[in-house]
């Protein structure tokens, strides 16, 4: 093994300490490397990765609970079709008609603009669906902004409603 895969091992190594050290106390430490890591010559790759990563962590740590977006807590497929409800970039066929003119019809089969915002608050062919994701009534903004359960829910709405998000 190189010295550089040594040291990028080491690296992820300290990074999954640090996360987990700064998840539990809800701190974040400045990571402390080890002597191989402190090795790295200034300026090159690997220090810099460094330097960024210390970055992130001050900043994250002067930043307020609200200020943190729980979009981060999310699974990576789960990230991604939030993402694209939250831009607008989907698949359904508002999106595909008018932006991409991949589709003739920007209209749902229930005739109305296949938005995000259509699927996740009004289409009556995923009303069963919906009622089930979420009981109560529930606001858009609530529903793509709001704390890790509701992304979560929402995630798993868009997953399960059958449409290529
Ligand atoms: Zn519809």
């Amino acid at each position: 093994m190189s010295f550089r895969q040594i040291l990028s091992k080491t690296i992820k190594k300290e990074k999954k300490l640090c996360v987990s050290a700064s998840n539990k106390n809800n701190l974040y430490p400045i990571p402390t490397y080890s002597k191989q890591v402190k090795q790295a010559r200034v300026g090159s790759k690997i220090h810099n990765q460094i330097l960024l990563f210390q970055t992130h962590l001050i900043k994250n740590k002067r930043k307020t609970r609200a200020e943190k977006d729980d979009y981060h807590l999310l699974q990576s497929e789960e990230q991604v079709v939030l993402l694209r409800l939250r831009t607008g970039h989907t698949r359904p066929n508002h999106h595909m008609a008018t932006k991409l003119k991949l589709v003739p019809s920007p209209l749902c089969p229930c005739g109305k603009n296949q938005t995000a915002e259509h699927i996740l608050q009004a289409c009556p062919y995923h009303s069963a669906l919906r009622d089930t994701t979420w009981p109560e009534e529930t606001a858009l903004q609530k529903k793509l902004y709001g704390p890790k359960e509701e992304l979560e829910r929402t995630a798993r709405f868009a997953l399960q409603s059958g449409l290529t998000i």
